[in-house]
């Protein structure tokens, strides 16, 4: 089987690192690589050893794998082998025809934001390793606008006091970048509507904000559910009181094919000190923050507002290179002596194939 690794269009990272094609090798499949798809992640094309490089036409016509993140358009599919199974992050959460459309081309479709969130699953979930950087990167982004020191600093010229850091939603991307400030030195406060998030949010060292009468599902997986306007109502007052002394918020929460909860009203911003910065990771579906623009950094009021759920884009190599790992994880499942080997009774499997 010839295994198509693609470059992406609106991205840095390459879903398959050298390391891994030569792994997949092993599993008995050849490579053929998109021209420099590896680039801007770090890896030019010699370090994908024995893999075949050809144009982006030449790797959609002639392998039976197509692998990519972002997913290919309709039209290239449509050049694509008879049968091609495609790898890429579908999100039919959010696109909700996508499975139809491409049942109608007919190309089987594995989309990995598919996978579920369970202990089995782990080492394949792409979600997670890319929240972790986003939540990272989040920190690091805010550091390098604010105006202010993270840490607290006690020198001649006079005592700085560390920054506070308000973090909203304390999943993946929010524990992570609970870690990181605590890490850069800030005062950390956190908040989040399952109740199990409140253990870890403090064995990290913040402090935990409670909101009471949060709605909680145990049957969604570990995902957060849509809450009512009362409760809503109620947060937001919380967040505001909290935001006007905060010098960054980071928001991250979201609730799985909804719209992201706006937790940071216009008044809230205003009510934040100059120089202030918000991160908004949840920017993709809505945004947390009401004045958030998607994939733009814009300034209200002197408060910079940084929208952007892609961050793990920024830092493409390490990015990548987790990305690789959970795909192998996932494709040892389904490949068996270099070819195409489906067991739909594994619920990892039937979960994450989305056409077929
Ligand atoms: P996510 O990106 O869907 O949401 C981010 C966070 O926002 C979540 O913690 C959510 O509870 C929170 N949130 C939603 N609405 C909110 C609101 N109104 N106010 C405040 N916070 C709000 O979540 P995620 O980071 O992908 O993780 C979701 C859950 O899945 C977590 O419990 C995580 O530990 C779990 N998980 C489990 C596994 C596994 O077992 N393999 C893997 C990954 C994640």
């Amino acid at each position: 089987m010839k295994i198509g690794i693609l470059a992406e269009q609106n991205d840095q990272r390459v879903a398959i690192v050298p390391g891994i094609a030569k792994k997949l090798q092993e599993l008995g499949c050849k490579i053929v690589l998109e021209n420099d798809a590896g680039l801007q992640a770090g890896f030019s094309n010699d370090k994908y050893e024995d893999a075949e490089v050809a144009s982006r036409v030449d790797v959609i016509k002639n392998a039976d794998l197509l692998i990519s993140i972002e997913p290919l358009s309709e039209e290239e599919l449509k050049q694509a082998k008879k049968d091609v199974l495609t790898v890429a992050e579908y999100k039919p959460f959010f696109d909700k025809e996508v499975s139809e459309r491409l049942k109608k081309i007919g190309v089987r479709a594995i989309s990995m934001d598919m996978i579920p969130r369970t202990t089995l699953a782990q080492s394949m979930d792409v979600l997670s390793s890319m929240a972790s950087i986003a939540g990272y990167k989040a920190v690091l982004s805010a550091a390098l606008k604010l105006p202010r020191y993270f840490p607290m600093m006690i020198t001649a010229a006079g005592s700085i006091k560390p920054a506070k850091v308000l973090i909203l939603g304390a999943g993946v991307a929010g524990l992570q970048a609970i870690a990181t400030a605590k890490r850069l030195g800030a005062q950390v406060e956190a908040f989040d509507t399952r109740s199990a998030a409140k253990q870890e949010v403090q064995s990290l060292g913040a402090r935990f904000v409670e909101v009471a009468g949060a709605k909680e599902d145990t049957g969604a997986g570990g995902y957060a559910v849509e809450q009512d306007e009362d409760f809503i109502k109620r947060q937001r007052e919380e967040v505001q009181k909290r935001a006007m002394n905060a010098d960054v918020i980071i928001t991250t929460a979201q609730v799985r094919g909804r719209k992201a909860p706006i937790l940071v009203p216009k008044s809230t911003v205003e009510a934040m000190k100059p120089g202030s910065v918000i991160v908004d990771l949840a920017a993709s579906t809505g945004g947390n923050c009401e004045l958030t623009q998607d994939r733009k950094i814009i300034q209200h009021k002197g408060i910079w507002i940084i929208g952007d759920s892609n961050l793990a884009n920024e830092m493409p190599e390490d990015a990548s290179t987790l990305y690789a790992n959970n795909l192998l994880n996932f494709l040892k499942l389904i490949i068996k002596e270099g070819e195409l080997n489906l067991n739909f009774e594994d619920e990892i499997v039937n979960s994450s194939f989305i056409t077929h």
